[in-house]
């Protein structure tokens, strides 16, 4: 590198897959490096940036952190393509043959983004299933180290994917979903086919998607690092066995709760800002102030599902007949229709159930945090995982797509947190769930959720394992300038 950029801090470019629950991880991240006086660079789609600007604070994180900056790139797709739902994906493929050679240009012709006080790129951090970006780093020496938002279960089923394949344990064919997965290291006796990563339900192991998929985690040993949003009194069976192909791994989460120990500890402050994509409702925080104590169940389903009429009608039902409180989170774009109309049931706008409250999206860091919530509604999404697991509450999942199957298994089975009712959407199955949760088996699902609270905060303070990893990964990178 010689002269250039001599005495200014590292530069990390940080590099998400363009949608909320990879780039709310990676911002936090970014703070958590910012406050370690690296300099970062965030780079993130137009759309989504778009979406920030419109309601996060990043103004806010502009004025506390002089070394942080966003950097904006297509994502291949016009403004009005649907990014949600099964469609999700289509920003994956898109990135893959658009932004990837716009990325490799960009990062050329600015030099890695040098500036006349920050140093061309001395690290990338790219989203785990971006490998464009990790070719790049390759190629130009830089140091890669990749960071998998999703959980580290995920990973590790989905880089075995090879051997499942092998073993004839997929193409999944419908019945025999029940069926054990016995090649999957550390999850013998308790993984089906049906829990394995949504990209393996496919008829035909030609699938685009899953070949795509399968490639993008096969790569991780390649780089120099990864980093899990997880913690090892968590994952540690996992993290042991992932060690194996990547002995680097940083587990450092769970992020939201170790950026705001960390602002305590450096600012005095423990005032996080918003990375929604959405406008967030306060109203429902001044509703569940007027609850009785752990009386409300959560309901949200996160940034990407689409629920079908029948599918919001049966969880309506199950939820009023539970005769439990519910706050529901229906975000705008959430309900499928084949037409113009999208709206919202009649009997969803019958507002003369007051035990139910509703928002177009929440601010769920805050609400799971709230002492009136005493259960989660979830599908399931790793980030909605790990705020309900920090907040000490039991869950019921309803996973939809990718990692979430298998979340709601470990959820479910390994870590007794809660109870899962993938595959099914029915009211009574809902009611009965819902009754378990908040009533019948209330206090042995609170008792556990309450110790992996404890674990969950203990790994983020001095002492703790995601603590003192962050350390190393600071210290690493700190290391590649010297
Ligand atoms: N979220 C939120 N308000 C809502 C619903 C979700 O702030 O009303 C946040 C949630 O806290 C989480 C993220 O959106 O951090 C969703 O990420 P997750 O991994 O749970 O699911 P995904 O949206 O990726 O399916």
């Amino acid at each position: 590198m010689g002269h250039r950029g001599a005495g200014l801090p590292p530069h990390v470019l940080l590099f998400p897959v363009p949608v909320q629950g990879h780039v709310n991880p990676m911002l936090k991240l970014a703070e958590l490096l910012c406050l370690a006086d690296i300099h970062v660079t965030v780079l993130v789609s137009d759309y989504s940036h778009a979406r920030l600007l419109k309601h996060a604070n990043l103004q806010s994180r502009l004025v506390r952190y002089p070394g942080f900056c966003f950097r904006t790139i297509s994502d291949g797709l016009p403004d009005d393509h649907p990014r949600a739902g099964q469609r999700a994906m289509e920003v994956l493929t898109s990135m893959k043959t658009v932004t990837g050679p716009l990325f490799k240009a960009m990062m050329i012709s600015n030099n890695c983004l040098a500036s006349e006080n920050r140093r061309p790129v001395t690290c990338i951090i790219a989203d785990g299933v971006l490998s464009f970006a990790g070719d790049f780093a390759l190629e130009r020496g830089i140091p890669l180290i990749y960071f998998h938002t999703a959980s580290s279960c995920c990973f590790w089923a989905s880089f075995r994917i090879h051997e499942v394949i092998e073993t004839d344990e997929i193409p999944l064919k419908g019945n025999g979903m029940d069926m054990p997965v016995s090649c999957v290291p550390g999850m013998e006796g308790f993984l089906r086919r049906c829990d394995l990563p949504g990209f393996c339900r496919v008829n035909d192991i030609a699938d685009p998607y899953l070949q795509l998929l399968m490639a993008e985690f096969r790569k991780a040993p390649r780089a120099q690092g990864v980093i899990g949003n997880t913690f090892d009194d968590l994952e540690g069976p996992i993290l042991s066995q992932m060690r194996n192909p990547c002995p680097n791994l940083y587990s450092i989460g769970p992020l939201h709760a170790h950026l705001k120990a960390r602002l305590i500890e450096k600012m005095n402050s423990s005032t996080t800002s918003s990375n929604s994509f959405w406008k967030e409702d306060w109203s429902c925080m001044t509703w569940l102030e007027s609850q009785p104590s752990k009386s409300v169940i959560y309901v949200s389903f996160g940034s990407l599902t689409i629920l079908t009429r029948d599918q919001l009608l049966e969880f309506w039902y199950g939820l009023v007949n539970s005769g439990q409180r519910f706050l529901w989170v229906i975000r705008p774009d959430s309900i499928a229709s084949d037409n113009e109309e999208s709206q919202i049931p009649a009997e969803l706008r019958d507002n003369t159930v007051e035990r139910c409250h509703m928002v177009g999206w929440a601010p769920q860091e805050e609400v799971l945090a709230h002492p009136s919530v005493g259960g989660f509604l979830t599908h399931s999404g790793w980030n909605s995982t790990l705020e309900s697991i920090t907040a000490g509450v039991p869950m019921i999942c309803w996973p939809y797509l990718g990692d979430q199957f298998i979340n709601s298994r470990f959820v479910s089975e390994v870590w007794r947190l809660g109870l899962d009712m993938k595959d099914t959407c029915d009211r009574i199955i809902i009611e009965t769930m819902v009754r378990d949760l908040m009533d019948v088996r209330k206090d042995e699902f609170q008792q556990r959720a309450n110790q992996m609270a404890k674990l969950a905060k203990r790994a983020i303070h001095e002492g703790g394992s995601s603590y003192s990893n962050l350390n190393h990964l600071i210290d690493y990178i700190k290391s590649m300038i010297m």
